[in-house]
């Protein structure tokens, strides 16, 4: 039976950082990346945008080839259409084309020493008595074959198996759950260094609506909803009725869905010879429901605790359980406070924000920075107050 150290199941940026960050931990190790699809990056179901900062952490997006647009505002639009700019004076995030980007990271993590398998998919796993996985895979053509694996790190994205396997709770209530649909919009007018963001209940409720740019005239244009506050309509109609209103005479080409989890870590996200990292463990923000950035630091985090545990010679759950504790401090606890802070927004109307936007409108433009406007806002909307109180002190 072929044998590995490390077997990751998903090529996406979880699994990619990973796999790179174990082999670049115990070059020693033989680390596999598997990945169902035919190509790394393909098909793209992602708006594409992340922060600078973040995305800095790992590379470099300066003349990057995997890089679209590079943006310097971000323009909030109020269920009303009232537009609120706010520019931070630098680049505040970039545009990814994932595509280039997802096939980079995993190219990256093969040049490293990784064997990267494409259009092979795990099908089932099972533990035998000395603590391997045996993780039964179907390959190109539908060839089987099982792989011994010492530790098996799961990042198999939002329909996750792995953590099932391995018995972990990885449930998602459906109240935290965001249906998305996107198109690639030709032909629209808007400022291409600004994302766009429009909040309202009758525009996506329980989400947002998103423009963000590829290029001067063309833009993922999407929007993301919750089900159980919708009003009968999926996620694509709503966004076919708001392109409508938007952006009329716009040409929608590439239409694509996928969910989103809102919802907090898991409360386990390592077993016995098991990790999960990225959205298969919920790491995406609960607020913004950005996730690529945080799939990459949770990745990383999973890479060297799989490759320290391995050297030591012990992969129990106890052990393993550093990982989750790394990342609680590193992101998860904050993102517990997103998700009770999105909770009490959920709670405000469509006339709430429309009132911010004209307060916050009446800030020089010049003078706008987030956290202008967040102080702004708790001083003229002392409904925000509680909410403050409650989740920021
Ligand atoms: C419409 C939409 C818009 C979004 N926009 C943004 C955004 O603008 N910014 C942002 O930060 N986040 C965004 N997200 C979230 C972001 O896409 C994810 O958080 C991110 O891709 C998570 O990375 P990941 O590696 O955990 O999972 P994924 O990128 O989903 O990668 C998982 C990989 O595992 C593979 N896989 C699954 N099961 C198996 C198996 N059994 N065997 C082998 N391979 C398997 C999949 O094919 C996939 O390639 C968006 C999501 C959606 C749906």
């Amino acid at each position: 039976m072929p044998d590995c150290d490390v077997l990751v199941v998903g090529a996406g940026p979880a699994g990619s950082i990973a796999a790179w960050e174990a082999k670049r931990a115990a070059p020693e190790l033989d680390v596999v990346l598997l990945e169902r699809d035919r190509v790394v990056g393909l098909p793209v179901r992602c708006a594409e945008g992340v922060g600078d900062a973040g995305l800095r952490e790992f590379v470099d997006p300066d003349g990057a080839p995997w890089v679209a647009r590079r943006i310097t505002r971000i323009i909030f639009v109020a269920p009303d259409d009232t537009e609120v700019p706010v520019a931070e004076g630098r680049t505040v995030a970039w545009i990814l084309d994932r595509t280039r980007f997802d096939a980079f990271l995993a190219a990256g993590a093969a040049a490293a020493g990784v064997e990267v398998r494409v259009a092979t998919e795990a099908a089932g796993m099972e533990r035998d008595p000395d603590g391997r996985w045996h993780v039964r895979v179907r390959g190109p053509g539908g060839n089987e074959e099982t792989l011994c694996a010492r530790l098996v790190i799961g990042a198999d994205g939002v329909e996750a198996m792995v953590g099932r396997w391995a018995g972990l709770d990885t449930r998602v209530p459906a109240r935290d759950m965001e249906s998305c649909a996107q198109y690639v919009v030709q032909n629209v007018q808007f400022d291409p260094d600004a994302v766009y963001l429009q909040f309202g209940d009758r525009i996506a409720p329980g989400g947002y609506a998103w423009l963000f740019p590829k290029g001067v005239g063309i833009a993922n244009v999407g929007l993301g909803i919750v089900a159980l506050r919708a009003d009968g309509r999926n996620a694509r109609e709503y966004l076919d009725a708001w392109i409508a209103r938007r952006y009329p005479g716009s040409a929608t080409v590439g239409a694509t869905v996928g969910g989103v989890i809102v919802n907090p870590t898991i409360k386990q996200t390592y077993g016995d010879g098991v990790l999960i990292a990225g959205d298969a463990a919920h790491m995406v923000n609960p607020l913004s429901g950005a996730g690529i950035v945080n799939a990459m630091k949770g990745g990383r985090l999973a890479g060297r605790a799989a490759a320290a545990a391995i050297r030591v010679g012990d992969t129990g759950a106890r052990r393993l359980s550093a990982y989750h504790q790394a990342w609680m401090e590193l992101l998860g606890d904050d993102h517990r406070t997103y998700y009770r802070i999105k909770q009490a927004l959920d709670g405000l109307d469509d006339g709430f924000y429309n009132a911010l936007a004209r307060t916050v409108n009446g800030i020089p433009e010049a003078k706008r920075s987030l956290r202008k406007v967040f102080a702004h806002a708790l001083v003229k909307h002392p409904q925000l107050i509680p909410v403050a109180a409650r989740y920021f002190v």
